[in-house]
Order: C-alpha cells, then structure tokens, then sequence
C-alpha cells in the first residue's frame, strides 16, 4: 500500500517535471529560440562511463555529443578492432544519462532539436549548391553567346563577317517572301583603296578598313545590319525599308567617309601627313520573285554602276529592271 502510495507520488512529480521542464521547450522551440534541455545526469554519468573508441566510432568527434545522437548509419567496424561499436542507445553513457522519464524526454528533444538544425544546414548547402550551379550555368550561357558572336564577327572591322551576311540574307529574304515585307541592301567599297595601300602601306590600309568599321556602325538603325563583304567591300541590310530611305543612309555614309582625313606618314606627295578616300554604292531593294543571290547580283550592279560613272556616288537599282 506504501509503495504504491510512493509510486503515484513519483508518477505525480514525473508529470509536473515534464509540465516544467518539458513542455516549454517545445514552446520556445516553435518561437524560433534557443531550446535545450539540461541533463543533470549527462555530466555525472559521462566521465566514469567514457565510451571506448571501440564501442563507438563518434568517440574523438569535436562537435557532437555522439552517444546522444542514435545514428545507425555511424555504426561502422572500428577500423582497428573491425568490431561493430554498440547501438547508442545501448552505450552505457546514454542509459546511465537516462535515469527517469523527463531525463528520456529530454535527451530525445536534445536529439530532435540536432538532427532538425542538421537538416536545415543541409538544405542551406544544397540551396547554395544550386544557386552556385545556375551562376556557372549562367556564366556558360554567356561564353557561349560571346562565342557564337565572336564567330559572326569580323576582327579587323568589328562587322559582321561573310559567313554570317549569308545566314542573315537568306532569312531576311524569306521574311520578306512569306510576309511582304520590305527589304533593301547596300554594297559599298572604298575607291582607289589599292593605290592607297601602296602609297601609305597596308598596315594604314586596315586602319582605314577598322575606322570605316566604326563609322558604318554608327551610321545606321539597331536592327540594320553592317558586314565586311570581303576585302574593302561592304554590305549593309535594311530591313523593313524602301529604296528612298536606304539611298538617303547611303549618302550619309558616303558623305561622312569623304570627310574623313587620315593622318599618313610625311612625304613629298604628302607633306602634311593626311590623306583621304571617298566610297561608291550600290542600293537595291527586294521584290516579289527574288532570291538573296538575285539581290546581291543587283546591288552589285548598282555598285559597278556608281563606280563606271565617277567614283563617289551612290546608285540606286530602279524598280523596273529585270534581272
Ligand atoms: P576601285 O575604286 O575600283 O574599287 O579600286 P580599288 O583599288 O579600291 O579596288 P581593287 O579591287 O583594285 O583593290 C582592292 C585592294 O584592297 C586590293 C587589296 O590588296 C586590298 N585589300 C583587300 N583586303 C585588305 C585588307 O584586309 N587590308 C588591306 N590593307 N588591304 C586589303
Ligand atoms: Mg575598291
Ligand atoms: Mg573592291
């Protein structure tokens, strides 16, 4: 009768221990603070009952208190002994520290809480890890279109090169097969660019070629497209735009290039070192029936053209001609 009138007593105190001691950790827990429960037991049980290496290989680890964390997966033979080490929850240290139900309790939150802030670290690094690899995915994507636009381009002029004029031709002829669209193209080269390699030098021959480059790029629209046709040729696409207004860009540019003054070096044909150079063009514009090759053809007849009657002018292909 006294042991069980002992026994309720225990019970009673066991359950006020949990109501006090346990219960509000949950509640801190769920408040997002610090939640620890405080073993009595752990400390006096841990130093008499130190685990050998053998019984467990968490033994010598800095950062965990190993015997009260039950992980099977750390159950691996001693690489000495190749003995198993003891489930945790046999280790000595962990029974000893587990004297009453609250202290069970305890160690068992104390273990929720650590295996819950290791699962929060892991999804941390993985976030990391998949924010690293879209930067790296990010970082390739733009290498790869820095590559695909290097390969388009020429070096010396900074233009698009030939390679890319016949992509971009064909395309922007169909455009205009299937949607009626309008569509000019003007073929420049420089005039007497021979004899100014031979007077100045090639070297000051493709500083020309680079700052005419330049000038062609800023002379017309975002969506125009410039590119070095080959040597000291040039071909410029207007899309969406008619022979009137792709002739008026073209005498823009000619008039811009004819004042441009080159310094060269002194001699006695040039005894202030500066030169210049004009350009002659060729416009035509797409209509129902023509291929890209067609279009070039005429604009490169509207080109000869220009140069057959005087250098440094700007012929345009008349609608009627056939081709
Ligand atoms: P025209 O007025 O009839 O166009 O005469 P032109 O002298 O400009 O034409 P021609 O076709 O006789 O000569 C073009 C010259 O361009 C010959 C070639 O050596 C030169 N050339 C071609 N590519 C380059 C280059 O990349 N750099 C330099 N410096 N010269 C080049
Ligand atoms: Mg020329
Ligand atoms: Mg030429």
């Amino acid at each position: 009768m006294a042991d069980e009138g002992n026994d309720a007593v225990f019970e009673q105190l066991q359950i006020q221990r949990i109501r006090d001691e346990i219960l509000p950790l949950f509640a801190r827990l769920a408040a997002g603070e610090e939640a620890h429960f405080e073993n009595p037991y752990l400390g006096r049980s841990r130093d008499p009952l130190r685990p050998e290496p053998v019984m467990c290989t968490s033994v010598g680890d800095a950062h965990e208190r190993c015997w009260q964390i039950v992980r099977e997966s750390r159950r691996r033979p001693h690489p000495e002994t190749l003995c198993f080490p003891v489930d945790c929850r046999e280790c000595p240290v962990y029974v000893d520290a587990r004297p009453t139900i609250v202290e069970e309790l305890g160690e068992e939150f104390n273990n929720m809480v650590h295996l819950l802030r290791r699962n929060r670290k892991n999804v941390q690094s993985a976030m990391n890890f998949t924010r690293d690899l879209a930067c790296s995915l990010e970082d390739l994507d733009l290498e790869n279109h820095r590559i695909r636009e290097e390969m388009n381009l020429d070096p010396l002029t900074g233009l698009f090169n030939r390679r890319f004029l016949d992509e971009s031709l064909e395309h922007e002829v169909q455009r205009c097969q299937h949607r009626r669209r309008h569509l000019s193209v003007l073929m420049l080269d420089i005039d007497h660019f021979k004899t100014w390699n031979d007077l100045h030098g090639h070297l000051e021959g493709d500083r020309m070629l680079a700052r005419f480059g330049k000038l062609l790029r800023a002379s017309i629209r975002d969506y125009d497209r410039a590119f070095r046709f080959g040597g000291e040729e040039f071909l410029v696409l207007f899309p969406d735009t008619g022979l009137e207004d792709a002739r008026t860009v073209a005498e823009r540019i000619r008039l811009r290039f004819e004042q441009l003054v080159f310094t060269v070096p002194v001699s006695r044909d040039f005894p202030e070192g500066r030169d210049s150079r004009t350009i002659s063009g060729g416009v035509a514009c797409y209509r129902e029936g023509l291929g890209a090759m067609e279009l070039l053809e005429l604009a490169d007849q509207a080109l000869y053209c220009a140069k057959s009657s005087g250098r440094n002018r700007i012929e345009c292909v008349p609608l009627h001609v056939v081709v």
